[in-house]
Formats: C-alpha cells, structure tokens, sequence
C-alpha cells in the first residue's frame, strides 16, 4: 500500500514534502510514521442511472488521513483524472492545513473519478447522493465533515445534508460545509478561499512595500476559488491583468473587469474570447511579469520547466500542491519570490467551514461582516506567526508553514500515545 501511493506523483510530493520537514523537526520514527501515513482509505463503487438510461460505474475515494484532533476536515472533488493517490495527498495537505490554522480538525478528502462538465444536473445529484449514502457510514460531525472543492459546489453539499438526514432521520446540517444559506451555510463561505488569498496577498505586498493600489495579478483559474480572489483583489484596487481557465487564457493590462467576465463565463462556459481581453498562451501566462501569480486551479503547474522564468514577486498558492518540490527547490534558490504557501494561502475556506460547523452545532449564525472579520484575524495570525517562525529558523515559507502544521500533530500523536 505504501509504495502503492508513493507510486502516485501527487502523493510522492506531499511524502517527499513531509520527509523534509520531519527531518527538519527531527521527528522520532514512530511519530514520523503515524504522521505521513493516511488512517483510512476509502473506495466506493456508485452505479448511477444516467439520463439515457444506462447505468454507469463511477469510482469515489474518501482518505481520511488522522482523527487525532478531531474530525477530518477537507473537500469533495470532481474531476476525471483523480484517484487515490491524489485524494490522499490532498487529505495529507488537509491536515497541516487545519493544523497550522489551529483548527480542531484531521486532513480529509474525497474525489469522484467523473467529469461534471458533460453531466446534466440530475445525473450529478444521482451520482452525489450514492456517493453520500455508500460513505455515510463513515462520515458524521465528530467524524468526517465534507465540504465543496474542484468541480462541486453548495448544490453538491445540500444534496449530501439532505442524504445524510434522510439517513439519520432528522436535520444534521453539520455534517457538511459549504452548504447553502437557507440550509444552514455560513455567511461568506462562497467567496471564504478567494477572499483569504486575495487578503493574504494584501499582507505580503505590505511586507514588500508595495502598494496594494494598482499592484499586478494573473491568475490561473476561474473556478470559485479563482473568480472570488479576482473580484477581492479588484476590490482592493489591484489590476487583476491576465486569467486563464480550461478553455484558454486572456490579457489586459489595464486590467480585466471579474464582475463582467463572470457573466461572460455564464453565458459561454470559459473564460477564452472575452471581449474585452485579448487571447494569450496559457502557459505564457504564468510567465507573465506581475506583482501577484495566483495559481488557482490544480496541482503541479509550477514546475522545475517554468520556476526559472516567473516574474511575479509574490506566488499566491490558491490551488492545493501548485508547486512541485523540484521548483519549490529553485524558488527558494532565487529568493525573489514571496511564497504564500498553498496550507496558509487557501486556508480561509476550511476556516470559514469551521466557523460553519461552530454555527450549525450552536444553531447559531453570524453575519457575513462577523464571519470575514473573523477569518481575516485568524489569517494574519498564521501569516505573522509564520513569519516570525521564518525568521526566527532561517528557512522557507513552504517548510516553516507545513513545519508548524506537521509539529502541532506530532505533539498530539506523542501525548496521546501508542494504543495498545
Ligand atoms: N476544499 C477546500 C480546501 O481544499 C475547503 C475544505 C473545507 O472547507 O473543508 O481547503
């Protein structure tokens, strides 16, 4: 099994990753072991009838990496290229993420083999509720809290809370976040992931002593993720330059207007011929010079071929494992570039979650003002803390970020002990 995920590229860089930072702590062997190695790994077959009457087989992996803290925390992907190697990568991501955050929660994160793009919305609501009634055994509010990732959203979960309730018999909103308002969601949980990058991003222009009016971004993503740290960062005053999504990528250099292109993507499904853009090569892009590169869509797009050539002052990790430690290695090497690392920098999602699940369990709710007030105080906390850490042991963003993640688990594993 173990080799069987080292195997997956994904995992091997989250494993590789965490080797460096446990060797870094000097973490003891049988911490270090119970530490990188997932608690349970999940794998369902789901028949759905499709709309044309054929039954269809979709695979769905759930890894829950501890239970150490709490119940694991993480989303639900869709995406025809996920497996399992990637799920639990994910998850292992999930957890330093939530620990770094001082959230009460283990890494989580579930992925259904499937492409929602050619899937009508009943065929999606088929597949969501099977995969929710083969795993609601092992999901539960002390025990697994799901939440939207690549390719789902609020619709998803509400499809999951109904599922689960219907299960249990009764209403258990907090069972899952990310859901929608009139369902017990949280104010500000849409727009939680996109704001915290586009607020980080502030902190770090700040830090560099450049001003946030008129600063530079391209982002890579048009996604939830994408579009809200577009529309933030445009709230900001910066100039959000180029983005680009899976149908193409597009320029202005005056600035593109997120409001307007959404409504584009609406109505056409993309990003590519917005009028009011002109069209570039999507990995062009990345290269482009900027103040910000935000890349806001899957893992390793930065890479050992394109880490030489980037010319933004500030990498904003909106996506999960963006970075592959190879261009980490030459990022660090530059020193020119100020990483927001991907466990801080998107972290405002499972954050706001957590405010979510506080809500639904005190049957309580805040204002969309309380929940971002909130969530920018915990953010700058683990920015300055990470900061601090930084300086304090001379090392990078990436390894003092997970550092601070993976010591806080091993401390727990090592006070609880080793059962039996
Ligand atoms: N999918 C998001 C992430 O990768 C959010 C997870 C959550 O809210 O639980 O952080």
């Amino acid at each position: 099994m173990k080799q069987d995920l080292l195997n997956d590229p994904v995992f091997g860089m989250a494993a590789e990753q965490f080797d460096r930072v446990a060797d870094f702590l000097k973490l003891e062997e049988q911490v270090r072991e119970r530490c990188k190695w997932p608690k349970r790994l999940i794998t369902v077959s789901l028949p759905v009838t499709m709309d044309d009457g054929r039954t269809e087989v979709f695979f769905g992996h759930r890894v829950q990496h501890h239970l150490s803290r709490g119940p694991v925390k993480g989303g639900l992907r869709f995406h025809p290229k996920v497996n399992l190697g990637e799920v639990a990568a994910l998850a292992m991501w999930m957890n330093w993420k939530c620990a770094l955050m001082g959230l009460p929660y283990g890494g989580g994160k579930g992925g259904i083999m499937c492409d929602p793009r050619t899937m009508s919305a009943g065929e999606q609501e088929r597949l969501t509720r099977r995969f929710a009634q083969e795993i609601g055994q092992f999901i539960g509010p002390e025990v697994d809290v799901m939440a939207p990732d690549v390719g789902t959203n609020a619709q998803h979960m509400a499809w999951i809370l109904d599922t689960y309730s219907t299960r249990e018999g009764r209403f258990v909103p907090e069972v899952i976040t990310g859901k929608p308002v009139e369902l017990q969601g949280s104010e500000g949980r849409t727009q939680a992931t996109g704001h915290g990058v586009a607020f980080l991003a502030t902190r770090a222009l700040n830090k560099l002593n450049i001003p946030v009016q008129g600063a530079s971004a391209v982002i890579q993503g048009f996604g939830n993720v994408g579009s809200y740290a577009a529309s933030t960062m445009a709230f900001y005053g910066m100039k959000v330059r180029g983005i680009s999504d899976i149908t193409g990528a597009i320029w202005n250099s005056s600035g593109i207007d997120p409001a307007a292109l959404r409504k584009h993507v609406a109505e056409t499904g993309g990003v590519a011929r917005f009028p009011e853009a002109e069209a570039i090569n999507a990995e062009e892009l990345l290269l482009q010079e900027c103040d910000v590169l935000v890349p806001a869509a899957l893992e390793r797009v930065i890479t050992a071929e394109n880490a030489p050539d980037l010319k933004c002052r500030i990498l904003a990790e909106a996506a999960n494992g963006p970075t592959t430690p190879e261009a980490d290695a030459i990022i660090e090497e530059r020193g020119d570039i100020f990483l927001l690392p991907d466990v801080l920098c998107n972290a405002g999602g499972v954050t706001v979650s957590y405010f979510e699940w506080v809500q639904n369990l005190q049957r309580f709710s805040w204002t969309k003002k309380e929940v971002l007030s909130k969530l920018e105080t915990k953010l700058n906390e683990a920015f300055e803390r990470l900061l601090s850490f930084t300086s304090e042991k001379s090392c990078s963003h990436r390894l003092g970020a997970l550092a601070l993640g993976v010591e806080t688990v091993a401390r727990v594993k090592k006070t609880r002990g080793l059962f039996p």
